[in-house]
């Protein structure tokens, strides 16, 4: 039986991992939870699955946590009550609890990457969501996690069809272990996109996309921030630093392909010109449930793929000019260093500042290219965790206070109706 400890319990990733971990109780034990600020769903989900541990990052929360458990009635009551621990420190220890075997990492934002590093450090595997850390910090991340043998497991729907197809080359013992290094023989990576809520509008409508326009994706069910992520096509591009991080295969040979109907989850090229690809139903309990096997794989009884049904499968190019963000993206790798930091960080700040209506959708590429443009003088090759943390402050405020400055498509037009 596995362990598991699972950060970011409350979200996408977190309810769909324990929705598994129910599935399978012979095979997997939930000993650890996180969350940010849903104690209502936490205290239901300490119920139900007794962790021996429970950090809210809010350290403030605890009373109130405390409070909802003891409120519960005997029956109600889980016969052992958890550990409760909160704050930055609290994380870092349910990442790196003893009991667990593996993390899953499902906190949002690069608010994952120190308890990311915690769960390194003690040796834990990984089943890597949060794609920002690794965008963030791979030249801090990858090194520790040479150093101390953890495996990184992608859980990223795209990069575990990679590593699922890679399973079945000569190099899987390479691709186990997804270090960076580059995978022989792995020509080409194709990411697919779905081309996220906005991949039937006309580039020029954008200038009318509202908040709940880009929170509503055609294909899954997702975060907020990673659902406006797809709308902009900066996950894609976030996704194709992560490839190149756990792949080791430069930029010009990782793409993106359209492909609406999110069936084919990605495809490699291999030396030969041969393309694997892997394929099912959009849906993320499939690539988790891969990281919690791996190596095995158990028999499910979930929906199964019908090609007839789907009938065609379609595909198409990005268009650079609807999607800047894919391009910042791509130079944002290509830079290196802290680069990747601060162009998630603006992206972060951004995406949040569009979900409070204070900037317009199309600010968002706008405000990221103008904090890497300002960094690109301050750019360090080889940074240290607290230069990455540095940056990622950094290029937060940068862009509060060109939001504050109100040069804003939102700010502008409202001044102009004032
Ligand atoms: P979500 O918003 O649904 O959930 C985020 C979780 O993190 C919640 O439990 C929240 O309480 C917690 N959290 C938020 N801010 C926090 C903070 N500052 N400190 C500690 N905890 C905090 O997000 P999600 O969609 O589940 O995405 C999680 C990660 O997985 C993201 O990095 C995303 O890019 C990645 N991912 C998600 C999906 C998906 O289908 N949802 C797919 C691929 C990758
Ligand atoms: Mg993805």
């Amino acid at each position: 039986m596995k362990a598991i400890s699972v950060l970011g319990s409350t979200g996408s990733i977190g309810t769909q991992t324990l929705e598994i971990a129910e599935e399978f109780p012979e095979q997997f034990r939930v000993v650890a939870l996180t969350a940010g600020r849903n104690l209502e769903l936490l205290v239901k989900q300490i119920q139900r699955h007794t962790p021996e541990l429970v950090a809210v990052a809010d350290a403030d929360l605890l009373p109130e946590l405390q409070q909802r458990l003891k409120a519960l009635t005997a029956e109600q009551r889980p016969q052992q009550l958890p550990q409760l621990v909160g704050g930055p420190d609290g994380l870092n220890v349910a990442a790196s609890w003893d009991s667990a075997d593996l993390v899953v990492t499902g906190i949002v934002g690069c608010a994952g990457l120190l308890p990311t590093l915690a769960a390194v450090r003690a040796g834990k595997d990984l089943a890597l969501a949060n794609k920002e850390t690794l965008i963030a910090a791979a030249p801090v991340v990858l090194p520790e996690l040479k150093k101390s043998g953890s495996r990184l497991l992608p859980a990223d729907s795209e990069h575990s069809a990679i590593f699922q197809c890679l399973q079945g080359t000569p190099w899987a013992e390479n691709a186990r272990l997804s270090t960076g290094s580059p995978t022989p023989g792995l020509r080409r990576i194709q990411l697919t996109a779905s081309g996220g809520a906005f991949r039937d509008w006309d580039a020029a409508d954008l200038e009318n996309a509202t908040v709940a326009d880009a929170t509503s994706h055609p294909n899954w069910s997702m975060g907020r921030k990673i659902t406006v992520d797809s709308a902009s096509l900066m996950n894609k591009g976030l996704e194709v630093i992560e490839a190149h991080y756990l792949f080791g295969l430069d930029y010009d040979h990782i793409e993106i392909v359209i492909h609406p109907q999110s069936i084919i989850h990605s495809m490699i090229e291999l030396a030969d010109s041969s393309v694997l690809a892997q394929l099912g139903w959009p849906d993320m309990k499939l690539p988790i449930l891969y990281c919690l096997s791996w190596p095995e794989r158990l028999e499910t009884p979930w929906r199964r793929l019908n090609l007839m049904e789907v009938g065609q499968l379609s595909f198409s190019g990005p268009d650079p000019d609807k999607y800047p963000c894919m391009e910042l993206a791509y130079a944002a790798g290509r830079a290196g260093g802290t680069m990747p930091a601060v162009m998630n960080a603006a992206n972060e700040e951004a995406v949040a500042q569009f979900l409070e209506e204070r900037i317009h959708f199309l600010d968002i590429p706008e405000v990221i290219e103008a904090a890497c443009e300002r960094h690109k003088p301050d750019l360090m090759d080889h940074p240290q965790l607290e230069n990455v943390l540095q940056v990622d402050q950094w290029a937060r405020s940068a862009v509060r206070e060109q939001v504050n400055r109100g040069t804003s498509r939102v700010s502008v037009s409202a001044l102009a109706a004032a």
